[in-house]
C-alpha cells in the first residue's frame, strides 16, 4: 500500500501541511484540504474516491476546486464518502450556490460532478484492492478515523482526534497492522487548546500510543505549522522506537 501526505504550500514545497490530504495508491484520497491544488492535473484525475474524515475546512478546503478541475476531464465522477453530518455540511454550507455552485443539485440534472455516499461506523467500504473501515473519533464535530486494508497490510489514519477509545479496540483485532498515523496538533504548552478543540499534544499522544504494541510504527500527523518546532522537540523526547513525524511529499510504502 502506497501512502502520501500531500504538500499544501505554494512555491518551495514545505514539509509542513497547512491543509490535510493523504493519497493512497494514487486513486483514493483521505481528505481534500489541498487535493485540488495537486499538480500535474493527471494526478487529480486519477483520484476516484475521496473519504472525508469530517467537515473542518483544513480537510475539505479544496474539494470544490478538485471537483471543478476534474469535471469533463474524466468519464465518470468521483465518489465522496463521509458520515451523514459531514455530507449535510457539504450540502448546506459548501455547495449552496453562495460559497460554491450547488454541485449536488447540478449532479442530479446534468452529467454529475460528484456522487455522495454515506459511511457508517465500522461498516467497511470495499474498493478495488482496498477496504476502508471508518471508526468514530473524538473531535468537536462527528469525525471518522479510517483503517485501510489490502491483502498484505493495514494502516490506520487517526485524525482529527482528542483522546479516543474505540479505534484502539478495533485496531487490536486488525490483521497486518503496519502503521498508525495519529494527530498531534499542538505542543504541551497548548494542551488547553488541544482539550478544547479535540486534538492531541505530545502528553496526550503518548497516552494514546500506549494502547498499541511497543514496536508498532507511529507517524505523528496534523502538526500545526506555527507550533511545528515545539511539537517536534517534544515528540523526539518520547522514548519509543518507530515514532516519526510524517513528511509531506514522501511516498510511504506499507
Ligand atoms: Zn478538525
Ligand atoms: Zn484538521
Amino acid at each position: 500500500m502506497k501512502v502520501e501526505f500531500l504538500p499544501s504550500t505554494v512555491g518551495t514545497v514545505a514539509t509542513k501541511q497547512f491543509c490535510i490530504s493523504t493519497v493512497v495508491n494514487d486513486t483514493i484520497a483521505i481528505d481534500a484540504g489541498s487535493l485540488g491544488m495537486l499538480w500535474p492535473i493527471e494526478r487529480q484525475i486519477q483520484i476516484e474516491q475521496i473519504f472525508l474524515s469530517h467537515s473542518h475546512l483544513d480537510h475539505i478546503a479544496s474539494l470544490p476546486l478538485f471537483l471543478d478541475n476534474v469535471y469533463r476531464l474524466r468519464p465518470d465522477c468521483p465518489s465522496v464518502y463521509a458520515c451523514e453530518e459531514t455530507l449535510q455540511c457539504l450540502r448546506e454550507d459548501v455547495f449552496n450556490d453562495r460559497l460554491w455552485p450547488d454541485f449536488v443539485q447540478l449532479s442530479e440534472q446534468e452529467s454529475p460532478f460528484l456522487e455522495l455516499r454515506t459511511i457508517q461506523p465500522e461498516v467497511p467500504v470495499k474498493l478495488r484492492g482496498l477496504t476502508v473501515t471508518p471508526v468514530p473519533l473524538n473531535h468537536i464535530v462527528p469525525t471518522m478515523g479510517f483503517i485501510l486494508q489490502d491483502a498484505n497490510s493495514s494502516v490506520a489514519v487517526v485524525s482529527d482526534t482528542g483522546p479516543t477509545q474505540r479505534i484502539w479496540e478495533v485496531l487490536a483485532d486488525t490483521k497486518n497492522l503496519r502503521a498508525v498515523i495519529l494527530d498531534c496538533s499542538f505542543p504541551n504548552s497548548h494542551r488547553w487548546l488541544a482539550d478544547k478543540s479535540g486534538h492531541l499534544c505530545p502528553e496526550l499522544f503518548v497516552e494514546e500510543i500506549r494502547r498499541l504494541p511497543d514496536s508498532m510504527p507511529v507517524i505523528a500527523y496534523h502538526l500545526k505549522p506555527c507550533f511545528f518546532a515545539e511539537i517536534e522537540h517534544e515528540l523526539k523526547a518520547i522514548r519509543r522506537a518507530n515514532l516519526e513525524i510524517g513528511v509531506t511529499g514522501r511516498e510511504y510504502v506499507f
